[in-house]
């Protein structure tokens, strides 16, 4: 009849319940779910999936058998069952991985295969500038080497976001990468009048990165700072050591973004710019999370109370330092 006879500690914490509170009761009146129970070929393994009370669902696993009584007849029926929860979270999880591994293929074979064509449609549009002799046609051929420009910018960014996880881990000074990211966009700071302030805490303590791939995610994050920034504004850099980490904050005084943007924001091809990818903070956090680390973004957009608006991206990376072992593993690996 479904009534529970007998249930051990564990079954009820599953359950989230307390024994008494299940002790002579329908286990179909808490769970209208269970039933199957009881209801299914012995010794067969099934899963179904429980209605809590606070309204979540219970992925359980059981399979039961009868219990002989006294006399040889099937009187009663014992479940062992238990919680999936954990189970079906890492399912989950390398489902993801191998989607996302199997979407970084398809990438980098399509931008792969764009790019000899794209040289070729490049090189033809120099010949057309040097060679024709009509202004407006000089000027259609600029036209059609700026786009090609752009397409080409699109397709190294996919090629970088579809590359296989592949870390060549060496000694990187942050300091020194982040002077020469900022150096490379002098031109554009000056234009906008951006201050560059900075808190450099970790000095030039080097650790154990891809220094290749970090510049990447500093250039990307400069990148959307100076764009959101408006004439005059501000960016902050720290960058510091504490337990273990290397934290790396970027924070800008420019638009500030809305909470659905910054839901969206590490999304593929998630841009708000009419001349965007949307590639940029997709790369970050592949490469971030590569790296073991974690990326996140603050926000808030201007309102009339309060002035204070702009962004912030935080990049949490864990600190390899310079250690005989670490040298000895970096080393065995080139
Ligand atoms: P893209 O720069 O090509 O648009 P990104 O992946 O770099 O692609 O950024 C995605 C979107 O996130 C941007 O279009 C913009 O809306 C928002 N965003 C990123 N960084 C900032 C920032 N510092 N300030 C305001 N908005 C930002
Ligand atoms: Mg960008």
């Amino acid at each position: 009849s479904g009534t529970v006879k007998l249930i051990n500690l564990q079954g009820a914490q599953i359950l989230r319940c307390r024994r008494e509170e299940i002790l002579g009761k329908k286990l179909s009146d808490l769970f209208p779910e269970a039933t199957a129970f009881w209801n299914s070929s012995p010794g067969r393994y099934r899963e179904i999936e429980l209605s809590m009370y606070d309204g979540t669902i219970l992925p359980v696993g059981f399979s039961s058998t009868f219990y002989l009584g006294d006399r040889g007849i099937n009187q009663d029926i014992i479940v062992t069952f238990q919680d999936l929860t954990e189970i079906r979270a890492l399912q989950a999880q390398v489902l993801g991985k191998e989607r996302f591994a199997a979407m970084g293929r398809v990438v980098a074979g399509v931008a792969h295969e764009i790019r000899n064509p794209l040289f070729g449609i490049s090189s033809i549009g120099q010949i057309f500038e040097r060679e024709l002799s009509a202004p407006a046609h000089v000027e259609l051929a600029r036209a059609l080497l700026s786009e090609t420009k752009r397409l080409n910018q699109l397709v190294e960014e996919l090629l970088i976001y579809g590359r296989p996880i592949k870390l060549t881990l060496g000694r990187c000074d942050l300091v020194g990468l982040w002077e020469e990211v900022i150096g490379m966009h002098r031109e554009e700071i000056e234009k906008k009048a951006i201050t560059i302030s900075g808190d450099l805490a970790m000095g030039h303590t080097p650790a154990y990165l891809d220094a290749y791939q970090i510049r990447q995610v500093f250039l990307n994050l400069i990148r959307n700072a100076i764009e959101a920034t408006p004439q005059g504004g501000e960016i902050m850099i720290r960058l510091l050591l504490e337990d273990q980490f290397i934290i790396f904050k970027l924070a800008d005084t420019g638009s500030g973004m809305p909470a659905e943007n910054i839901a969206r924001a590490f999304e593929l091809f998630f841009t708000t710019k009419s001349k965007g990818t949307g590639l940029g903070l997709a790369i970050c956090k592949k490469i971030v999370e590569d790296h073991g680390g974690e990326i996140s973004i603050e926000s808030r957009e201007r309102d009339w109370l309060d002035e204070r608006k702009g962004t912030t991206v935080t990049v949490k990376l864990p600190y390899r330092g310079i250690t005989d072992r670490n040298e000895a593993l970096v080393n065995s690996r080139a």
